[in-house]
């Protein structure tokens, strides 16, 4: 069996606050995952070092991208290029299938971010190709601002003919695996199978405490905007931080601007 957590931001969402290799560090060296996905705001930029330096950390990284649909966020997954945002959810889900990709609901009905109602869900759900596409919905979000609405979201997801996955939205390292999924298998085919086959099971995780909210993630969030970000040079090396190119940063922001 295995632990996947599909849905992690890196500092190429402006609102990441970790280089790639931290992530994959973190992951090996505090988690039980054994597959998870780079889904940065409508970017994949980081998606090419995580491929490359999966293997040195023991880990299988998912090339994947959280999609700003004009209905709400959506993860693509298994895709090869980055889906431009402000399209419908049906138009972003048959983009993503004409890659190869599969699709997920994202935290639905969450508050304070653009998210997909259950109809909207249902609607694209009815159309036959895109029914093929988007498999999963996450029934559970670890992200801070989502947690509180997840009972009554697991409920309903459960109404929907669709995977039930767990995943953490992370955007700092110690929310990691905060919220995943459990698989038949170990590899990221043996994941896809069990989405496909809707065999995935939420697992939730603690979150950050009250008190680990101002000592982790508000400093973070401060550094993040100030330029610095955590940082991994290599498996062996701690994780520290460090400032980034300012190029880099902007580079971060979404790939396609509305004009
Ligand atoms: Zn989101
Ligand atoms: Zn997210």
């Amino acid at each position: 069996m295995g632990f996947a957590d599909l849905h992690i931001h890196s500092m190429y969402s402006y609102d990441g606050t970790a280089s790639i290799s931290a992530i994959l560090k973190y992951v090996a060296d505090n988690t039980d995952l054994n597959v998870i996905a780079i889904t940065d705001h409508d970017s994949m930029e980081g998606v090419p070092e995580a491929l490359d330096l999966a293997p040195y950390y023991n880990l299988e990284v998912i090339p994947g991208c959280e999609v700003s649909s004009r209905d709400g966020h959506v993860l693509c997954l298994f895709i090869e290029r980055p889906i431009p945002p402000g399209l419908s959810l049906l138009e972003t889900v048959l983009m993503a299938g004409n890659q190869g990709g599969i699709c997920i609901a994202a935290h639905p009905l969450a508050k304070a971010v653009n998210s997909l109602t259950f109809d909207t869900i249902r609607r694209v759900l009815k159309h036959p190709v895109a029914s093929k596409i988007l498999i999963g919905v996450e029934a559970f979000n670890g992200g801070l601002v989502y947690t509180r609405g997840n009972s009554s979201v697991q409920q309903e997801s459960r109404t929907l003919p669709l995977a039930q996955l767990g995943n953490s939205d992370a955007h700092i390292l110690p929310m990691i695996g905060q919220g995943s999924s459990y698989y038949h298998g170990y590899s990221s085919t043996d994941l896809r199978n069990s989405i496909l086959n809707h065999t995935t099971i939420p697992r939730k995780g603690n979150g950050l405490s009250g008190s680990a909210v101002f000592t982790s993630y508000i400093p973070r969030f401060v550094f993040r905007k100030l330029g610095w970000v955590s940082w991994n040079e290599s498996p062996e090396k701690p994780i520290t931080f460090k400032q980034i190119n300012k190029l880099t940063s902007l580079n971060a922001m979404p790939q396609y601007l509305h004009s």
